[in-house]
């Protein structure tokens, strides 16, 4: 049975090829900072008043990976959705959960009080620019309970806009083609795949020679413990901040894992923008909400 931590990239990618995906077809720039002010208030309207930020980290990324991977990633996958389907693409933003990589060097990591509150600003600034709907990609692991918690967070006052998670769910077909590629039998930061994706688009930055320069092997040391979570799990199993072997990165397999990514993403995006529920039940909610003993026991 192949054991895989899966602590990179997204939650789980997945399977279904969206219809009709071409890149490069937009006549105007996705990046919000490409786009002129005139040309925005176009976007605004061509985006069906959609946004997508794409949440990376600045982080170790095992020995051969630049501290940058997971924001480069993201954003990668988030423009070739967006040039499928039209949105526009957040500035790199780079404010996440990240304190299980603070002995590394080059790590930055906000106190949680500022990653909520540059986030929730964000995205009431990009609100205020007229965007209802903001689609949130993550492209980092320790982000994956923050997340979620942020977009619960989004009921406690009325907002006119709503907030969207990306999360994608792999199809067996997709998680054959890829168990068929893989030369490692566990995988994950920085590891087998994570490392493949940078290959795919930016083997520039890659530096397989060094991967095997340290182990990105599970230290076990903290195996006595029974059905307990503790924050310093990561630590005590990957003190290297790197688990798997980055050294068997393929551009191959880097470019299967992307297109899957990119392929759900479009879906996504293509639903956010035809939905017309979400924000009227926020608002049936926020009225519900305003005086609880009216509603219908
Ligand atoms: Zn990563």
């Amino acid at each position: 049975m192949k054991k895989l931590i899966l602590w990179t990239f997204l939650l789980i990618p997945s399977a279904i090829m969206a219809q009709g995906i071409e890149s490069g077809k937009q006549d105007m720039p996705v990046k919000w900072e490409e786009l002129t002010s005139p040309d925005f208030i176009t976007a605004v309207e061509k985006s069906a008043r959609t946004c997508v930020i794409p949440l990376g980290i600045i982080e170790k990324h095992g020995p051969h990976m630049p501290l940058g991977t997971d924001l480069i990633d993201v954003r990668e996958v988030a423009i070739r959705a967006a040039e499928a389907e039209f949105t526009i693409i957040f500035p790199p933003f780079y404010f996440g959960q990240i304190y299980e990589a603070m002995q590394q060097p080059g790590t930055v990591a906000y106190s949680p009080q500022t990653v909520l509150a540059v986030l929730q600003e964000t995205c009431d600034e990009i609100h205020r620019n007229g965007i209802e709907k903001i689609i949130l990609v993550s492209g980092h692991g320790g982000n994956n309970s923050l997340l979620p918690y942020f977009c619960q967070m989004q009921l406690e006052k009325q907002k006119d806009y709503a907030v969207f998670l990306f999360r994608p769910v792999d199809s067996e077909e997709y998680e054959d083609k890829l168990n068929r590629m893989r030369q490692t039998d566990w995988d994950g930061h920085a590891g087998e795949t994570e490392t493949s994706q940078m290959l795919a688009h930016r083997p520039d930055l890659v530096h397989l020679d060094k991967a095997n320069s340290q182990s990105g092997k599970d230290q076990q040391r903290l195996e006595s413990l029974s059905f307990a979570y503790t924050a310093i799990w990561w630590y005590a199993q990957f003190p290297n901040h790197y688990a798997g072997d980055g050294s068997y990165g393929t551009a191959e397999m880097g470019k299967l894992i992307m297109e899957n990514k990119v392929g759900q993403l479009v879906e996504m995006i293509r639903s956010v923008k035809s939905d017309r529920k979400t924000l009227e039940l926020q608002r049936q909610f926020y009225e519900d909400s305003k005086d609880p003993l009216k509603t219908d026991q």
